[in-house]
């Protein structure tokens, strides 16, 4: 027997992880929109899985709302909610960091998921619909690497967001976990991966020994937003090769 089609947000859907897991939900039936700031990638990748591309800014309350109201007169109200869109801005030693890159990165990472979780959770409340809402993060919350603790705090920030809420929404039927992927080759990472020095170092510390693809992200997604998962709340799941135990 299939599952009822559900209608599935992903911010950041136009690229890597986002791409792939909008990819994933479209091939398994449901209604997907692909939710991104850049509008060209946005129509280019719903149009090559078979989604709707919705223009959203996650770092713009009004944006969201407007692209939230949007999902729902095109596709039905919001079932499924991932919370992908993130950037890193850059690198550098805390000592060095620019702090326009530390705000943009906070703007992004966990302003915008803080904002696109309330949006589209005071919706499934008013409306009274269970949902469930998975949050991209990363190992780097809890794995530090010099020169990314920028990036790796708005992960923290996304995991201790991700057990709130999961408390806070757990009595209106709404679920709420993570995915914490180790390095995975996307265009947020191409430039690393093309040096085979950078390469060979971050695939020395993954026990399984190598950079993992976005297709060994989305089973993850897929299961916390299934039936599968209907007693997983406020977890975040590392897929990471095993990096953690290092
Ligand atoms: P990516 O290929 O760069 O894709 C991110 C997408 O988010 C891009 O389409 C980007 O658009 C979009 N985006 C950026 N700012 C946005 C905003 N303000 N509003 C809406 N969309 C926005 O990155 P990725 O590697 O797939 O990363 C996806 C998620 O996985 C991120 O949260 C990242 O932190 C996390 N993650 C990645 C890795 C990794 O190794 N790749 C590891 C752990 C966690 P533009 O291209 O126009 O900026």
């Amino acid at each position: 027997m299939t599952a009822p089609a559900r209608t599935v947000l992903v911010t950041g859907g136009a690229s890597g992880i986002g791409r792939a897991v909008a990819q994933a939900f479209a091939e398994g039936g449901d209604r997907v929109a692909v939710a991104d700031v850049d509008a060209e990638a946005a129509a280019r990748t719903a149009k090559e899985i078979g989604a709707t591309a919705v223009t959203v800014d996650v770092t713009d309350p009004a944006s969201v709302t407007a692209g939230v109201e949007r999902v729902a007169e095109l596709l039905g109200p919001i079932d499924v909610l991932v919370n992908n869109a993130g950037i890193v801005a850059g690198g550098g030693l805390l000592v060095d960091l620019d702090l326009d890159i530390f705000d943009k990165v906070v703007a992004v990472n966990l302003r915008g998921t803080f904002t696109v979780t309330r949006t589209v959770a005071a919706g499934m409340i008013e409306a009274g619909r269970k949902g469930c809402i998975v949050n991209i993060s990363s190992i780097g919350a809890r794995q530090p690497t010099p020169g990314l603790g920028h990036y790796e705090a708005t992960k923290a920030a996304v995991d201790a967001l991700t057990r709130t809420a999961a408390l806070e929404l757990a009595g209106h039927g709404i679920r709420v976990n993570g995915v914490a992927p180790g390095p995975v080759h996307t265009p947020m990472t191409a430039g690393l991966m093309d040096d085979p020095d950078a390469r060979g170092a971050w695939e020395a510390r993954i026990p399984l020994g190598r950079i993992a693809t976005t297709d060994d992200i989305t089973p993850m997604v897929a299961f916390l937003a299934s039936d599968r998962a209907a007693h997983i709340t406020g977890t975040v799941v590392q897929v990471d090769g095993g990096q953690l135990l290092t």
